[in-house]
């Protein structure tokens, strides 16, 4: 009998299958051990038209489809897998989470709840994170996109928490007071964001000034608590930070907790990146308080280096961390036995229903290299950041921008001062960030501290070595000391 004809999108030949496989993971390891194929550069016009062609009616076959996409990821990275990346906030991946992944993807399984390995997969990463950053074993967590979402969805708890049950049937529609939820003029767009989608309108966000140290002023918050009270507003929440975006500065965690008690409001915090000092005993004490709070963002690609995207967030009340999302349906409703066993579902607990196996890339980051192992680099990387702020300190022609808290350091060029100071320290800075991107020396990124332009460095980075800091030191003083002459 002749070969049934087939159907389905399987291969029709599994060892040819395995050895695609075996070559693509060859690639992609020899891809990652060659620091140089890693670097970023800008995209020439020959590299984008490779990106065109149009919708494919027959297949190219596996091989050379898989082939294609390795040349084409790999020839123009982004650069964070090198070890002067240090752009907005980028983690710098792990092959173990790398495979992990791989592993995800094959068995593909939707984690959003029911009873199969993944499930108990995450249950199991979100204890260790749990027990990682100092929080009860009953928090309620679930593993999200990132931080900007994360955020979302713990302020989305807080919120139908102050309201009551009166925001999941009438909404906010036909409140009698506005709500109003603090944070610091610091705070990642993402906040802004969460408050604008949860329908309470920008003016529902108090941004308050911040001490020399950039934390939140606690006398300015409680001035504008008093005040929004005694003019009819409601205050419900306030967003507390753990490493802001700028320059990293963490606020007074410990007098945020005691005083969002005595307010009543609900205590978020976005710890992007921040919290995740308190993976190291040298760095905990900088994030202290921070198991006080009500709900708390963090992000995993960060500075926990799993691969893009993984994030996480964490609310100290499992009902209250449910009630914004449970919708009750007849087709997932538990049963005794079989697949739909009542099982933690993920699907409460945030905003997707079908969910990858994130787990897995955690897990395995985890896994292969313990706690310690990664805690010594999120602390390296803050020493590096302190040897950083050394070099521009001990500089004739940089400026510190910012007190150095965590991993950020934000400085610029501004010339010897017994010269006269160029004239657009602005221009300057950015032409000298430019240059150094271009050139493939290093890739910081940008800020403006009080308006001024600033280069900013954030060290999530476990490849960084002590003396890429000082290539990038000595890079900005001689572009700044050329172009300034220019
Ligand atoms: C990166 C970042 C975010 C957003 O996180 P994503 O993972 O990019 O969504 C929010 N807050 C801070 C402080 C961040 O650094």
């Amino acid at each position: 009998m002749a070969d049934a004809p087939r159907y389905d999108l399987d291969p029709v030949d599994w060892d040819a299958a395995r050895r695609l496989g075996h070559e693509l993971v060859d690639r992609v390891a020899r891809h990652l051990a060659h620091e140089e194929a890693r670097r970023w550069r800008p995209l020439s016009e020959g590299a984008r038209a490779r990106f065109a062609g149009s919708l494919p009616r027959e297949g190219l076959g596996a091989y050379a489809a898989l082939e294609e996409l390795a040349d084409r990821l790999t020839s123009h990275p982004i650069g964070n897998t090198h070890p002067r990346f240090w752009a907005l906030v980028t983690g710098s991946g792990t092959w173990e989470g790398a495979l992990g992944e791989l592993l995800a993807a094959a068995t593909n399984a939707n984690a959003n709840g029911g009873q199969s390995a993944a499930v108990l997969l995450e249950e199991q990463v979100l204890g260790w994170l749990k027990e990682m950053l100092g929080f009860p074993e009953r928090t309620s967590g679930v593993l999200v996109s990132g931080g900007s979402v994360a955020n979302l969805v713990g302020m989305l708890a807080g919120l139908r928490q102050q309201l009551g049950p009166v925001w999941g049937d009438e909404g906010l529609v036909g409140l009698p007071r506005r709500p109003v939820v603090y944070t610091s003029t610091e705070a990642h767009f993402s906040v802004g964001r969460a408050v604008r989608l949860m329908g309470l309108g920008e003016r529902s966000l108090r941004t308050v000034a911040v001490d020399d140290s950039r934390g939140v002023r606690l006398d300015a918050l409680r001035e504008a608590i008093a005040e929004d009270r005694e003019e009819e507003r409601w205050p419900v929440m306030v967003v507390a930070h753990a490493g802001t975006v700028g320059t990293g500065a963490v606020d007074d965690l410990q007098s945020l907790v005691d005083l969002a008690a005595e307010e009543e409001l609900w205590l978020h915090a976005d710890g992007a990146f921040g919290a995740l000092a308190a993976l190291s005993p040298a760095t905990r004490d900088r994030v202290s308080g921070l198991e006080g709070v009500d709900s708390l963002a963090f992000d995993l690609h960060k500075w926990l280096h799993v691969p893009y995207d993984a994030g996480c967030v964490f609310v100290r009340d499992a009902e209250v961390h449910r009630a914004p999302f449970v919708l009750e349906a007849d087709y997932v409703e538990d049963l005794e036995g079989g697949l739909a066993q009542k099982t933690t579902r993920f699907s409460d607990l945030g905003l997707q229903q079908s969910r990858s196996t994130r787990a897995a890339k955690v897990w395995a980051t985890i896994a292969a290299h313990g706690t310690d192992r990664l805690g010594e680099a999120v602390a390296r990387n803050v020493r590096q950041a302190a040897h950083l702020e050394r070099l521009v300190r001990a500089s004739d022609r940089l400026q510190l921008m910012a007190p150095v808290t965590l991993n950020v350091v934000c400085f610029r060029y501004v010339g010897r001062r017994d010269v006269q100071a160029p004239a657009d320290l602005d221009a300057l800075n950015r032409q000298i960030l430019v240059e150094l991107q271009e050139s493939g020396v290093a890739v910081p990124s940008h800020t403006r501290i009080d308006g001024r332009f600033a280069l900013r460095c954030a060290i999530t980075n476990h490849r960084s070595r002590d003396e890429d800091f000082e290539v990038l030191a000595v890079a900005v003083e001689s572009i700044g000391d050329r172009r300034a002459k220019a």
